[in-house]
């Protein structure tokens, strides 16, 4: 035994208390960078969430072929997206990868085989929020991608293998949004920069609320078998990768965990930012 395995049981060993989990919408990547009620909410999460040891954050953006995790020591910020100010594209986000994390995330899934990747980083739907809610960039973040040959029931199994990191101080943050439909925004305005304000189509906000209520009852099943819910659901989720990041938040709760709603708004007609917090801790 060497002093890496020393330090290794240590951090197993040290005594934390369940982390939180976020399901995060995180809609327009300006978020990231304009003050508006969405970051206002993100900013006041990371003040009164207490501090992860790491974060796992599985991004609607980055989806493969199979699992994979980040395990850059420090992976880029990655700009993906276009039509967006130049500020957006010089915004960084420069937190540390974490080695650890990607080891005990892989160790945790035993339902397929966990590849590590260097060529990835971080994607806008796990930098956009995490600036504001942790702007010193200092707590580790890695992302774990979602496998997109793979249905809903799949991606909910392989999450709740995930659920013993939240006794190991990770925070695991999936980030999408439950309603999202870009073919179908409506700006009633006509000017981009009002995108944030509050609208949404009847079946958006259908679908959002029995997303709502499904989430509050518990039914995972349904939730996972999303594709069985309705007209309404398959105009909110024509495809999957914004979506299934719900799931795997949902997939570590506990039964009887509390759970409250946030930034729990439709904007641009066809989309909702509507946010869970799973757990006690923080506000
Ligand atoms: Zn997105």
């Amino acid at each position: 035994m060497d002093l890496n395995d020393l330090n290794r049981m240590a951090e197993n060993l040290a005594p934390t208390d369940t982390m939180p989990v976020l399901f995060v919408g995180h809609g327009s990547p300006m978020n990231a960078i304009e003050d508006n009620p969405f970051s206002q909410a993100w900013r006041e999460l990371g003040k009164t969430l207490p501090r992860p040891r790491a974060i796992l954050c599985i991004s609607a953006h980055w989806e493969t072929r199979g699992t994979q995790v980040t395990v850059n020591s420090k992976p880029p910020t990655i700009h993906d997206f276009g039509g967006f100010p130049r500020a957006l594209f010089e915004t960084q986000y420069p937190a540390p990868g974490s080695q650890w994390l990607a080891d005990e995330t892989k160790n945790a899934i035993k339902q397929t085989d966990v590849l590590f990747s260097d060529d990835w980083g971080l994607d806008h739907g796990c930098w956009s929020i995490l600036k504001p809610m942790f702007p010193d960039a200092d707590v580790p973040v890695i992302q774990l991608s979602l496998d997109y040959t793979k249905p809903g029931q799949y991606h909910y199994e392989l999450a709740k293998e995930l659920a013993s990191l939240r006794q190991k101080g990770v925070l695991i943050i999936g980030s999408g949004n439950l309603v999202h439909n870009l073919r179908r925004i409506v700006i009633r305005s006509g000017d981009i920069s009002d995108f944030n304000q509050p609208y949404g189509l009847d079946w958006a906000l259908e679908a959002n609320e029995l997303f709502k209520k499904l989430i509050v009852d518990n039914d995972h099943k349904s939730l996972s078998n999303y594709k069985a819910l309705g007209s309404a659901v398959q105009l909110a989720v024509p495809t999957p990768e914004h979506y299934l990041p719900v799931l795997y938040a949902l997939a570590v709760k506990g039964v009887n965990e509390p759970l409250s709603f946030f930034n729990d708004v439709a904007t641009g007609g066809s989309l909702t930012m509507t946010s869970l917090k799973i757990g006690t801790l923080g506000v």
